[in-house]
């Protein structure tokens, strides 16, 4: 079917378009109302259905594809890969699910999931979508503050951890930070189930609370465990946003409206038919993770590929490898991890046979356009750029090779996915802007299924943050955007990353973009700086690729009149500084309100979602250092 008419029925006639894709899921019950949209801006889709995600995920799949393999998780940090057909994985979740009951989870009951990027997250995920609980997944090896933070937010029954995490060859031991978290949280659960991989041997126990999954895993060892139906809009899970912003938002998922919208972005986004392998590079603790590396690809009937450890370790090659011995057919990964592999030998994309490859999808952070020209070239297969949100659940913004593939441009993650009404509206005004022009991303009214259903526990906060920015009733995205006149949409950073240069506003990304163009550049960052006469001015962080030897005050003057060049003197950068590292959130997200802070020598906040606080120091010592001469 052509994209357009897809597209066009899922706005015109939402009712019948989602109708017809509900189909692809299975209902215990079926939808008695498709959309109930009296209560704006909450919405409900597939009212009085009833379904369950790892029915869909697992149970559905047995029958034509039990020995066909669901899972492959591979960890080049342990150096072990574990295989399970759809058979293995349906027995590894019953018995998680029945060590959860054993332990008193019940339906509704929240789990939290902190755990590394390992099969017994997918199983205790599972485990609980089975059960109907609601897992909330936080990012292994967030600090303890944090995960206190969402323990007290999700109030769970039970806490999954693990004994450690490895990074770069390095154990990361969880069990103290644990315990640190739960004598900070005032609402800890009663009971941590530990999943030990021995790769902490210091790792003590507290008696009774602390229990073993292995040792309860043999207690259980032929469970079956029945489904729990849940009406399709009970909630499946929570999931915190990265924190660039500010304070995280608890996002809250439905069930039913999920179970559908991966089911169709599966096919016709990431074009996996049943039986094809999916390799997504995200962990299991961010939004893509959950999305697919899990659900998307079971529900699908594909294999999966779950990855922990480094995109460089043990060399630069060991992802295009995994492609080659498992014939991925898609893969999805994040530029920040291909900015890191651009700064490696191009002859590692060369060694392997990738000719199964058929796609690489990009999402997270805006796309650079040298580093996509880069990846096209080295790879020589469509490398599609997709925009969304934690909030999303799935591709707000993408082209859909599954359905029909429109021309990739560069830059641009395309065009709106199914249900999203998408527009780009004057900020002030609220009023749609032309073809060409800058304003703000917002959807109309009722978002499609997948996308939130509210903030957990705070309907208050899902209004105030998303919805109450313009007259009309719309979602704001809170990312500006411009549109060219086939409807392609260009991200042009977070409305709140804007400069004001002597009465200008210059979007901080489009001064970024400019200075990746100079090909001795890996990554830069741009922030705004106060100045007496222009009030704001830019100043560039930038890191350089591997091997460059030109000096810093050259390549820098080099930049700043790439800038000038391209995007006029007005936006030319006053400074530059050359790093080794870019502050970044533990997803691979550039944190530039902690670059703005200490460029005004203001406190930088709240970091508990920084990645590496040396990167902090560093560019300390950069500022009282002062920028590059070339500057
Ligand atoms: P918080 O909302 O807590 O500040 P966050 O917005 O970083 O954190 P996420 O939901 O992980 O949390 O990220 C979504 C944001 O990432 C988008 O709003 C957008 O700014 C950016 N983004 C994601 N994909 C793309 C893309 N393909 N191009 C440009 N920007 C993207
Ligand atoms: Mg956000």
């Amino acid at each position: 079917m052509r994209y357009e008419d897809f597209y066009r029925q899922s706005i015109d006639e939402p009712e019948r378009f989602w109708a017809e894709q509900a189909r692809l899921i299975h209902w215990d019950k079926p939808p008695q109302q498709i959309l109930d949209q009296s209560n704006p801006p909450f919405r409900r889709w597939f009212v009085g259905g009833t379904t369950n995600l790892c029915y869909n995920a697992i149970d559905r799949h047995l029958a034509a594809r039990a020995e066909q393999l669901a899972l492959v998780a591979i960890s080049s940090e342990t150096d072990v890969t574990r295989e399970f057909s759809y058979r293995q994985l349906y027995s590894e979740v019953n018995v998680f699910a029945a060590v959860l009951q054993s332990l008193g989870v019940d339906k509704g009951d929240r789990v939290v999931i902190y755990l590394p990027n390992i099969a017994e997250a997918v199983f205790a995920m599972l485990a609980c979508a089975r059960i109907g609980a609601i897992h909330s997944v936080v990012f292994g090896g967030f600090a303890a503050h944090n995960l206190a933070l969402r323990i007290d937010d999700a109030q769970p029954k039970l806490l999954i951890a693990a004994d450690a995490g490895m990074r770069g060859g390095k154990v990361i031991p969880y069990k103290p930070l644990v315990d640190a978290a739960l004598t900070e949280a005032l609402a800890p659960p009663p009971h941590v189930l530990i999943v030990d991989r021995g790769l902490d041997p210091q790792m003590t126990r507290v008696t009774d609370r602390d229990l073993d999954y292995a040792s309860l895993r043999t207690r259980h060892e032929d469970a079956e465990v029945a489904v729990t139906w849940l009406e399709s809009n009970e909630p499946s899970y929570l999931l915190y946003t990265s924190g660039t912003t500010g304070k995280p938002k608890g996002i809250q998922r439905d069930v039913g409206g999920y179970a559908v919208a991966m089911a169709l972005s599966i096919r016709t986004v990431f074009d996996i038919a049943p039986g094809q392998v999916m390799f997504s590079t995200s962990d299991v603790g961010w939004a893509v993770g959950h999305s697919y590396n899990v659900y998307a690809p079971l529900i699908g009937g594909a294999t999966s590929l779950l990855y922990e450890g480094l995109p460089t370790r043990p060399d630069p090659g060991i992802w295009w490898q995994l492609c080659e011995r498992y014939g991925v057919h898609t893969m999805f990964s994040s530029p920040t991890a291909i900015r890191v592999l651009k700064k490696q030998d191009e002859s590692w994309l060369r060694k392997y046979d990738l000719s199964a490859l058929k796609w690489l999808f990009l999402a997270g952070e805006p796309l650079d356009e040298p580093t996509a020209h880069w990846i096209t070239d080295s790879l020589g297969v469509p490398v599609i750029d997709n925009y969304w949100q934690t909030e999303t659940g799935w591709p707000a913004i993408t082209l859909m090779p599954g359905l029909d593939l429109k021309t990739v441009k560069f830059g641009s993650p395309g065009l709106p996915a199914p249900g999203y009404g998408m527009k780009v509206i004057d900020e002030n005004t609220g009023a749609e802007v032309a073809a060409g022009v800058k304003g703000v991303l917002v959807f109309q009214p009722p978002l499609p299924p997948g996308c939130l259903s509210t903030v957990w526990h705070d309907d208050d906060r899902y209004v105030h943050s998303y919805f109450s920015h313009f007259k009309e009733l719309l979602y704001s995205s809170l990312d500006w955007a411009i549109r060219d006149d086939e409807g392609y949409t260009w991200i042009l950073g977070r409305t709140d990353d804007v400069i004001n240069v002597a009465g200008h506003r210059l979007g901080t990304r489009e001064i970024e973009e400019s200075v990746a163009t100079h090909a001795a550049v890996a990554e830069a960052a741009v922030i705004g700086m106060k100045d007496e006469l222009k009030g704001q001015v830019p100043v560039v962080f930038a890191t350089l690729k591997q091997g460059v030897t030109e000096d810093p005050a050259v390549v820098a003057l080099a930049m700043r009149q790439c800038v000038t060049d391209q995007l006029g003197a007005l936006a030319r950068p006053a400074r530059v500084y050359l790093v080794s590292a870019l502050p970044k959130t533990r997803s691979g997200k550039l944190l530039r309100r902690s670059l703005q802070a200490l460029v005004q020598g203001a406190d930088p906040g709240d970091l508990s979602t920084l990645d590496d606080p040396a990167a902090l120091d560093e560019i300390r010592r950069a500022l009282e250092e002062g920028p590059e001469q070339g500057s």
